[in-house]
């Protein structure tokens, strides 16, 4: 923690307070008055304008979620405009619009040497394990900033961090390293699950040009994976079905046992849904050995913030429909309701509202 975070009580910029949705146990949660968070010397102090919802979010809620530490602000899909700046920071004014990286690792241990800041020894995230932006303000370190050009709106912004996700998710996949070594012409992906990480899978899988197949039990859901460029979208594969690629983004053991069976030889099989912590599925290493599978995970966002900067104006089509509720922070609870309704994919927040 910076210290400074909204948890009610004292500090805070200028004694000022600001609503917030703070998590403090299992299945207890709700709106606080906080005091607004004063930034840290490295810090901005961010007016929250749009945060998304994720199924992360949901197991924080639930207390299903080891890296979280009650009393806590959820919100890390976020961006805003800059309210206040800390006294070290330089190359950012207030009334610039920005996004972050919720990652707040230390660049010291291993992990973050190897650039893999997601598996930092001293990870304490945005939203996760200290007060996050599901509130009118938040504080980040500027180093985890970066300025939004004008044509990116909150929303696509707060769409960044998912979009990392998923860039990392085909990065540790070697997604990237085939198309440098000589194009994907008749390569093939399978994405389960067509949620938002899904769709963002689709979307850029698509754009390097793979022929990727969704695989997602609700309708409405397979239209969406059309619309984001998917060849096909079906509610089940026909037995045959092989691809170079599987990427699970729904975590449900089903689809996980389904997609395990689907690779092509040297296939690489992408875990990037959270399965259920104690689900196991049967390995035959003769065949992995045979047919040179890999089978990878990929969680977070890693080093590809600034890669998904870098995209997201080019993904603004397929990304900007996936937002297809924006509540305001008193509706959280509706919000939490329609992340399983078939018509919502990324339901995002606007504290202003
Ligand atoms: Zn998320
Ligand atoms: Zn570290």
């Amino acid at each position: 923690m910076s210290g400074q975070g909204g948890q009610g009580g004292q500090g805070g910029q200028g004694g000022q307070t600001m609503r917030a949705w703070q998590w403090r146990g299992p299945d207890d949660h709700g709106q606080i008055a906080a005091a607004v968070p004063t930034p840290a010397p490295d810090e901005l102090l961010i007016a929250v304008e749009a945060c998304g919802l994720c199924g992360t979010d949901l197991r924080i809620l639930a207390g299903d979620y080891g890296h979280a530490r009650p009393p806590v602000v959820i919100g890390h899909e976020f961006a805003g405009t800059v309210a206040a700046v800390g006294s070290a920071v330089e190359g950012y004014a207030a009334g610039q619009r920005v996004a972050a990286d919720p990652n707040v690792y230390c660049l010291k241990c291993e992990w973050c040497s190897r650039r893999a800041y997601n598996l930092c020894s001293m990870l304490h995230a945005v939203g996760i394990g200290r007060d996050g932006a599901m509130a009118e303000y938040v504080a980040v370190p500027a180093r985890l900033a970066v300025r939004l050009p004008d044509a990116v709106a909150p929303a696509l912004g707060a769409l960044i961090e998912p979009l990392s996700c998923v860039l990392h998710g085909l990065e540790r996949g070697g997604v990237e390293a085939v198309g440098q070594g000589g194009g994907w012409a008749g390569r093939t992906m399978a994405v389960y699950g067509a949620g938002a990480i899904g769709l963002i899978a689709v979307a850029v899988a698509a754009g390097l040009g793979l022929e990727v197949t969704a695989v997602e039990p609700l309708a409405a859901r397979r239209l969406r994976a059309e619309a984001a460029g998917a060849v096909r979208a079906a509610e089940r594969l026909e037995p045959s079905a092989r691809f170079d690629y599987v990427l699970d983004a729904s975590g449900a053991p089903a689809a996980v046992v389904d997609g395990f069976g689907r690779l092509r030889k040297r296939g690489t099989f992408i875990q990037m849904g959270v399965a259920p912590s104690a689900f196991e599925v049967p390995v035959n290493p003769y065949r992995v050995y045979e047919n040179e599978w890999r089978i990878i995970g990929s969680n977070s966002v890693a080093d590809c913030y600034g890669r998904a900067l870098a995209l997201v104006e080019s993904l603004s089509g397929p990304l900007s429909q996936l937002v297809t509720h924006t509540l305001p922070l008193a509706e959280l609870p509706r919000a939490i309701e329609l992340m399983t309704d078939p018509s919502a994919v990324k339901v995002q927040i606007d504290p202003r509202l």
